[in-house]
């Protein structure tokens, strides 16, 4: 008999590593989020106070589990708070609203410079030579589950939800298309029929990016820099999903439309419908280029 009695300490022994971990986060769960991370909330997601009350209670929730299971990091010196941990976590979790998926199941580190950061590259040039260089970046996302971000960008991108540009929404985009196990654009999306009209309404639209970007064209809802590849095309068309949904359905309806099926929300109802822009002036568009010392928004490293 007492032989048998090793059987349920045995068992537990087993289990009791796959039921720890899982205790612990339904505990974290149940705890309410403190106060001072409401009002963080509140302060630096522009659009939280018009999500209404059930989409607010899921993004509290994916908040706690974010920063349960994900280590932050401070770098260059910087001393991370509850402020940059609650705005960052928040901002990502947008993005899982209304999907019952992980929470970033690859992420386990998000790394935070003061500002935007220097990393080394390698570049192959004519010949085959291989040059190292340094270049300016203002978030990176890698599929080995980290995201680096420059505070001060994440300031920026929050302080103005209208303009288009969020380095969070961007690399975390970037995160969820990894997960379909090659960052090129088409995240995890189900059924082939969601695959098939994700693959022509994007290519469509990345096309018309690029001749867009190609000819400097200033009119364009979606930031050029999408233009550089499919993946940066899913990023920054996350980001104007979000922070200009209104245009984006106006100029890019199909586009728009794959998106909320993805996304499951739709940002028009959290931000009001903005002035429609002024004519552009008559005659011929001036070329942008980016000055030579200009950061890249962000990157998105496919493996490594
Ligand atoms: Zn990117």
């Amino acid at each position: 008999m007492d032989g048998l009695l090793w059987i349920p300490v045995l068992a537990l022994a087993v289990a009791a590593p796959l039921l720890y971990p899982r205790w612990r986060l339904r505990r974290a769960l149940a705890r309410p989020l403190p106060a001072a991370a409401e009002a963080v909330l509140q302060r630096n997601i522009p659009v939280y106070a018009s999500m209404g009350a059930a989409l607010q209670q899921q993004l509290r929730q994916l908040v706690k589990q974010f920063l349960h299971q994900k280590k932050f990091v401070g770098c260059e010196g910087l001393e991370l708070d509850d402020e940059m941990r609650y705005t960052i976590a928040g901002q990502a979790c947008l993005l899982l609203l209304n999907r019952p998926s992980k929470v970033y199941r690859a992420l386990h580190t998000i790394l935070v410079y003061p500002s935007a950061f220097l990393v080394p590259r390698q570049q192959m040039e004519a010949g085959g030579v291989v040059t190292a260089h340094k270049q300016t970046l203002l978030g990176e996302s890698w599929d080995d589950g980290r995201v680096v971000l420059s505070w001060a960008d994440v300031k920026r991108g929050y302080r103005d939800w209208t303009d288009g540009h969020n380095v969070v929404l961007h690399e975390f985009a970037h995160q969820l298309d990894s997960e379909s196990g090659s960052t090129n654009g088409a995240p995890y999306l189900g059924s082939q029929d969601s695959y098939r009209s994700w693959s022509a309404v994007l290519s469509r639209d990345y096309d018309n990016l690029r001749y867009d970007a190609y000819y400097g064209r200033q009119d364009s809802v979606l930031d050029h820099y999408g233009a550089t590849s499919p993946a940066e095309f899913f990023a920054v068309a996350t980001e104007t999903f979000f922070e200009k949904p209104w245009q984006m359905a106006g100029r890019h309806a199909a586009l728009y439309d794959e998106f909320m099926k993805y996304y499951r929300v739709d940002p028009r109802a959290w931000l009001d419908q903005p002035a429609a822009p002024p004519l552009p002036e008559p005659g011929p568009v001036p070329l942008m280029a980016a000055g030579p010392g200009a950061a890249r928004r962000s990157y998105a490293i496919a493996s490594w």
